[in-house]
C-alpha cells in the first residue's frame, strides 16, 4: 500500500526528538515522558528477541498455545496482579493496580497468525510450515508486553486500573468454533472491572515512527455471505422443463451489483463481493443447484443493515421472476470498526507529543474488517495504525502477504506511544485530581 507522501527524514528524526523540543510538556508530565522513553530505549534488544520469537512460532487462530503460555509467564513474572488464562480460549487478561485511584482503562493486542507460507530468508523465519505472521500480530503482542513491563514499574504513577487483554483468533475462528473479541467479551473479559474506554494498535505499512488514525468509521465490517439458488433440472437441449439455476444465479450475481450503484447513497462505500460461484452436475444438464460465497463490506452501520435487506428483496425478486428459490444466510459478522471522535479527540495531543504531529496522519477508512469492533460495540475505543515500514529499507509491508516484514524500530515506537496513551487516559479521567 502507498497511501500518501513519505514524511522526510528531517521529520521524523526531529519527531523521535519531540519530548526535548520547545512545545513539548515541561515539568512532571515532560519527565514522566522522558522516564517511558529511557525505560523503553532500555528494552530495545528485549523486544526484538521477543517479536522474533513469536515470529519464529507463530500459531492459528484458536490454536495460540505457545504464545499464550509465553504472555501468561512474562506476565507473572513482572507481578501484575491478576493473571487469567482460558479466556475465549487461549485468551490471557491481566490487571495492573496504579497506587492512585482512578478509572479502568484497557489495551488489547491480537495474537494469532495466518495459513502463509513465509518467503522471506530472515534468521527469524517462521519455523512452522504454512503459518507465518503476516499481518504483524508478533508485534502487537510484543508491543503489548512492552507496555506492560514499563507500566509494572511504575505503578506510583498510575491513577487507576490498566486492564491488559491478549486475545486470540482476531483472524477468525476456525468452522465451527467460535472465537476471538466476541467470544472473549461472551466469557466477561470487559467485566470485574469494567473499562471505561479500550486502546489497540495495528501495524500499517507507513514508516516507522509515523501513527494513522481515524475519528468515527476506521475499519468497515464484514458479513460473509452464503447463497443458493433452487431450480429444477432438465436436459440440457430442453430447458422449458426446468429452471436454470446457473442462469438465475448468473442474474443474482449482476443484479447485487447495483444495490451500490442504484440503491444506496453513492458518498457511502459499500462492497459486495461474490468470491465464489459452484453448481451443475454436467454439460448437458440444466443445473438444479448454484451455491455462492461471498462478503459484504461497509463504513456505515445503517448501510450495512439497509445492504442486508437489499440483498434478500433482489435475490426475491430475481429468482421469483424465473421461478426459482433462493436462501440467503449470513454468518462471521464484524460490526464497522468506530473510534469514539471524543475519546480520539482528546487522545491525539498525547500521540502527537511523542511522535511528533508531523508524523501524525489521517488516512481514509481501510474496507479490510477488524473484531476489535466488537470491544467498541460495549465501551468506547480507540484502534490505531502504528507504522511499521520502512521505504528506505524497501520495507513496503502489505497485510496477509507472503513477505510481510517490519521494520522492528516500531516496537520501540508502538510501546513509547501506548504506555503514554493509557497514561493521560487514567490521569485525564482520574476522580481526585
Ligand atoms: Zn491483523
Amino acid at each position: 500500500m502507498n497511501r500518501r507522501l513519505v514524511a522526510p527524514a528531517a521529520l521524523i528524526l526531529a519527531s523521535a526528538l519531540a519530548i526535548q523540543t520547545p512545545g513539548a510538556i515541561s515539568g512532571p508530565a515532560g519527565a514522566r515522558d522522558a522516564q517511558i522513553a529511557q525505560a523503553v530505549e532500555a528494552l530495545r534488544s528485549k523486544l526484538v528477541e521477543q517479536r522474533r520469537d513469536f515470529h519464529m512460532h507463530p500459531e492459528l487462530s484458536n490454536r495460540e498455545e505457545r504464545t499464550s503460555r509465553i504472555v501468561a509467564e512474562r506476565l507473572r513474572a513482572l507481578g501484575l496482579d491478576e493473571v487469567k488464562t482460558g479466556i475465549g480460549k487461549y485468551g490471557v487478561v491481566a490487571l495492573l493496580k496504579g497506587s492512585r485511584p482512578g478509572p479502568v482503562v484497557a489495551v488489547r493486542a491480537d495474537m494469532d497468525a495466518l495459513p502463509i507460507q513465509e518467503v522471506n530468508d530472515v534468521p527469524y523465519k517462521s519455523q512452522n510450515p504454512g503459518v507465518k505472521h503476516a499481518c504483524g500480530h508478533d508485534v502487537h503482542t510484543t508491543v503489548q508486553l512492552g507496555v506492560a513491563e514499563v507500566l509494572s514499574k511504575m505503578r506510583d504513577q498510575i491513577s487507576g486500573t490498566v486492564k491488559f487483554i491478549f486475545q486470540p483468533a482476531e483472524e477468525g475462528a476456525p468452522v465451527g468454533e467460535e472465537g476471538g473479541a466476541e467470544l472473549m467479551i461472551k466469557e466477561g473479559v470487559l467485566e470485574n472491572p469494567r473499562p471505561s474506554a479500550i486502546f489497540g494498535l495495528h501495524t500499517s505499512s507507513s514508516d516507522a515512527g509515523q501513527i494513522e488514525y481515524h475519528s468515527g468509521p476506521a475499519m468497515a465490517s464484514a458479513d460473509r455471505f452464503a447463497i443458493t439458488i433452487r431450480g429444477k433440472k432438465a436436459h440440457g437441449a430442453q430447458p422449458q422443463g426446468g429452471i436454470d439455476a446457473v442462469v438465475v444465479a448468473a442474474e443474482c450475481v449482476t443484479a447485487l451489483q447495483t444495490i451500490h450503484s442504484r440503491r444506496i447513497n453513492p458518498l457511502e462505500p459499500l462492497v459486495i463481493t461474490v468470491g465464489t460461484i459452484k453448481g451443475g452436475d454436467r454439460f448437458n444438464i440444466i443445473a438444479g443447484e448454484v451455491k455462492m460465497e461471498g462478503t459484504m463490506r461497509t463504513l456505515n452501520e445503517e448501510v450495512r443493515s439497509l445492504a442486508k435487506k437489499l440483498m434478500h428483496d433482489t435475490l426475491a425478486g430475481v429468482t421469483s421472476a424465473y421461478g426459482a428459490t433462493f436462501e440467503l444466510e449470513f454468518d462471521s459478522p464484524n460490526p464497522v470498526t468506530y473510534n469514539d471522535p471524543r475519546l480520539v479527540d482528546e487522545t491525539l495531543p498525547t500521540i502527537r507529543r511523542i511522535v511528533g504531529a508531523a508524523s501524525v496522519f489521517s488516512p481514509k477508512p481501510f474496507m479490510p474488517a477488524e473484531d476489535f469492533s466488537h470491544y467498541q460495540k460495549v465501551i468506547p475505543g480507540f484502534y490505531y495504525f502504528l507504522g511499521v515500514g520502512n521505504k528506505a529499507k524497501g520495507l513496503t509491508p502489505a497485510w496477509h502477504t507472503a513477505d510481510f516484514d517490519v521494520d522492528e524500530e516500531s516496537l520501540v515506537v508502538g510501546v513509547k506511544v501506548m504506555t503514554n496513551v493509557l497514561l493521560d487516559y487514567l490521569d485525564r479521567h482520574a476522580t481526585n485530581k
